[in-house]
């Protein structure tokens, strides 16, 4: 008989990137509790789909994390759960420094009181800010340009601190542009409210939108359009796993980009969006979106060398696919 794995809590586990990392944990034979407040996250898609266990509740809450490290035999942590909308974090950056820096320090706190001292983090490539070369290797400099990736690097150097101090071992993944959707079509993108360039295209194909809005058309680009590197929501899964694993045979914390190391340009998103729609997305030119850079790519060689990660769908045409499956199930 093979033994059975350990269980992993996932925080934001009800959310994109988390459900997507839940179902692939399932997939590899683990036990999952998600934590999950449940202010972006679906509770349909745990208990339609995942059936987990799903305790809603709050990294800021340790008396909550007391009790659930307390009553569950927890071998490690992987933990989703933040606020993400970079536009928000420059209007109302004290609710992100509050969750995403106070709610993971607390939760941090609360796997050492009960030595747990294995975590996989979601980090961004937000906390690099305007890059000076690219593909982006993970010891470029790192100056975000909005509270949201100041967030994400603060709580990465807690880590690196704990690491020292505590022998406590992270995984900090540093992701581009999540995208896509489960290939069986079990689960996909859905923010309220939805600020990604594919979903909002997509969305535009079903008519739910009238248009989508191109955010600058006068970057240094070959079309003038932000090139963005855009990987498949199950391949930043599967390099979660693969972390949790390297953590659980003994590995030290590491950082890693998940980035394919190739781009796509706004304009080639919609061109591919209307060849697997068969529909004309009508398209707005607008004025730059603040806090944008020109291009962002990273180069995932490393978790590729040190994890044996190996992306699946690192095409645009497979990412817009799986996306639009999704979106025809859920939003038609
Ligand atoms: N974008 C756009 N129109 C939109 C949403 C996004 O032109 O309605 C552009 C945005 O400026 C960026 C790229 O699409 O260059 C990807 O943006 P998204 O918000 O999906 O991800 P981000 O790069 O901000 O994480």
């Amino acid at each position: 008989m093979t033994p059975q794995k350990p269980t992993i809590l996932v925080t934001g586990g009800a959310g994109y990137i988390g459900s997507h990392t839940v179902l692939a944990l399932k997939q590899a034979g683990y036990e999952v509790v998600i934590l999950d407040n449940l202010v972006y996250g679906h509770r349909d898609i745990v208990e339609d789909v995942l059936k987990v266990e799903l305790v809603v509740g709050d990294t800021n809450d340790r008396p909550l994390l007391d009790k659930l490290f307390a009553t569950r035999d927890i071998a490690a942590v992987m933990h989703f759960s933040a606020y993400a909308y970079v536009g928000e974090s420059v209007t109302e950056p004290a609710k992100y420094y509050r969750n995403n820096v106070i709610g993971t320090l607390t939760l941090l706190e609360a796997m050492l009181a009960a030595n747990i001292k294995k975590f996989v983090f979601s980090s961004t490539c937000a906390t690099y800010g305007v890059p000076e070369v690219v593909p982006i290797p993970e010891n470029h400099s790192q100056n975000p340009i909005n509270p949201y990736g100041a967030t994400k690097l603060m709580v990465e150097r807690i880590l690196s601190d704990f690491s020292t101090a505590y022998d406590f071992r992270s995984v900090r993944f540093r992701y581009f542009n999540a995208a896509g959707a489960d290939p069986n079509g079990l689960l996909g993108e859905d923010h309220q409210p939805e600020t990604h360039l594919i979903p909002l295209v997509l969305m535009a194909a079903l008519g739910k939108r009238d248009s989508i809005s191109v955010f600058g058309t006068d970057y240094p680009t070959a079309d003038g359009t932000c090139i963005r590197d855009y990987i498949h929501v199950s391949d930043l899964a599967m390099a979660h796993v693969l972390g949790l694993e390297y953590l659980l045979q003994g590995g030290e914390s590491e950082v890693f980009n998940l980035g394919n190391g190739s781009g796509f340009s706004v304009k080639e998103v919609i061109e591919a969006a209307e060849s697997v729609t068969g529909k004309k997305i009508p398209v707005v030119e607008c004025d730059r979106r603040a806090g944008d850079p020109p291009a962002l790519i990273g180069s995932g060689e490393k978790a590729r060398k040190i994890l044996g990660w190996q992306p699946q769908y690192p095409g645009l045409q497979d990412i817009v696919t799986h996306a639009w499956q999704w979106h025809q199930k859920r939003h038609q």
